[in-house]
């Protein structure tokens, strides 16, 4: 098998499942207990979430964990009060978000009445839009720090200081509506170095699950100002912010995750960048659509006129494993409103496929892949025109 889709899934490595074996077992203890083995559980909880907040430059305390990204997103929103913000006639909503985000930032966005940020047709924003579209009303804007489709980068630092430049502007206007920049960092966490000060981010999402770590363990950066209203209620964990006995041998793999991650991050990001020239120059007729600004072990691909499902089902039969864009989406067979976004047409978007390259891919694996790839895609050719 040539595994091409570490964006949709990474396997656990087997140091983060070694790290995470004890807690299932010997260390089974809930950390909340009263007994002595259980603090000594809780604590290793709380050293395990301060690796996961030191890989961001930030502190034990400024996490929330969660069951993933998605509700990690989710929580975010709630920094505008437990119910959709109630917009006014007229009113500006005071939402904004990238009009290319994972569907668990737009759904939510869009429940809460937010307005989409458009993204210049190399898929990174248009900082003219999101100037034009920041009113006084504007209290939380979304944008990931990179594309789960299409790799892109976000300028981050630039939107947070053009964030930092809008709040010292309503100081001086006594104006006291807040504003927050929250991003989800998801893909990113993988392959850049990341500083909440830096970015000048107020809350930021990571998930385990794309860096070797669990599925379905992730958490919120929030900063001190920002207030977040509990999804649900309970037993008081995460300061009150998330209820339930603490998943805690999925914390521990987390930051087993997350420490080999930052590790090895510019080893991989030369490794992929390799990889990913090696398929440049070895496929043939490709139009590549992440040109610039983008992770180094994304690469999309459009073949114009082709069907990528069927590419997907033939490369499938081949041993090779691909998407053709968000896994969620393909699975409901709508079309990619990320590829609509950056200026693709409909048969554009039929024919694309996205490749993110990960640890268990070798060079080897890279030029049999484009072999592969080019071989399947010729068979399509030639049987789209004898029909
Ligand atoms: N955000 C981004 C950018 C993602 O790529 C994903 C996963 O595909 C998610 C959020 C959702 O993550 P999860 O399914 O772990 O909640």
């Amino acid at each position: 098998m040539i595994y091409l889709d570490y964006a949709a899934a990474t396997p656990v490595s087997r140091k983060v499942l070694a790290a995470m074996e004890p807690y299932f077992t010997d260390e089974f203890f809930n950390p909340s207990a009263a007994y002595l083995p259980a603090k000594k559980v809780a604590a290793e909880y709380e050293v395990a979430k301060g690796v996961i907040a030191h890989a961001i430059g930030a502190k034990s305390n400024d996490l929330v964990i969660t069951g993933g990204a998605t509700e990690a997103n989710n929580l975010a929103f709630t920094a505008l009060g437990a119910e959709p913000y109630p917009c006014h006639e007229g009113a500006a909503p005071g939402i904004l978000y990238l009009e290319t985000e994972h569907d668990s930032v737009r759904a939510v966005a869009e429940k809460y009445g937010g307005e989409a940020i458009k993204v210049l047709p190399n898929g990174v924003i248009d900082l003219a839009d999101l100037k034009a579209k920041i009113t006084d009303e504007t209290r939380l804007i979304s944008v990931s720090l990179a594309n789960n489709e299409l790799g892109t980068i976000q300028p981050l630092a630039e939107i947070g200081a053009l964030v930092k430049n809008v709040r010292i502007g309503r100081l001086k206007r006594g104006i006291k509506t807040p504003i927050y920049l929250h991003s989800d960092a998801s893909q990113a966490l993988n392959l850049l170095d990341i500083n909440v000060a830096r970015l000048g981010v107020d809350m930021l999402t990571l998930n385990a699950a794309k860096i070797y770590g669990p599925k379905g363990v992730g958490a919120l950066y929030v900063s001190h100002d920002v207030k977040l209203t509990p999804i649900s209620v309970g037993g008081g964990q995460e300061q009150g912010l998330r209820s339930g006995t603490e998943n805690v041998p999925g914390v521990i793999g987390f930051a087993t995750a997350i420490h080999e991650t930052k590790e090895h991050l510019n080893g991989n990001r030369k490794k992929y960048a390799n990889y990913k020239r090696i398929l440049l120059s070895e496929l043939k007729d490709y139009e590549l659509v992440n040109k610039k600004h983008s992770l180094d072990n994304f690469v999309v691909l459009c073949y114009n006129g082709i069907d990528a499902e069927r590419l997907i089902y033939l490369l499938e039969e081949r041993g090779v494993y691909v998407a053709t864009g968000a896994a969620c989406a393909a699975s409901k067979g709508k079309k990619s409103h990320v590829l609509a976004a950056i200026g693709l047409t409909d048969s554009q978007i039929a024919g694309s496929l996205r490749l993110t390259l990960g640890e268990t891919n070798d060079e080897e694996q890279v030029h049999e892949a484009a072999k592969i790839i080019n071989q399947v895609v010729q068979d399509e050719k030639r049987r789209t025109k004898n029909e």
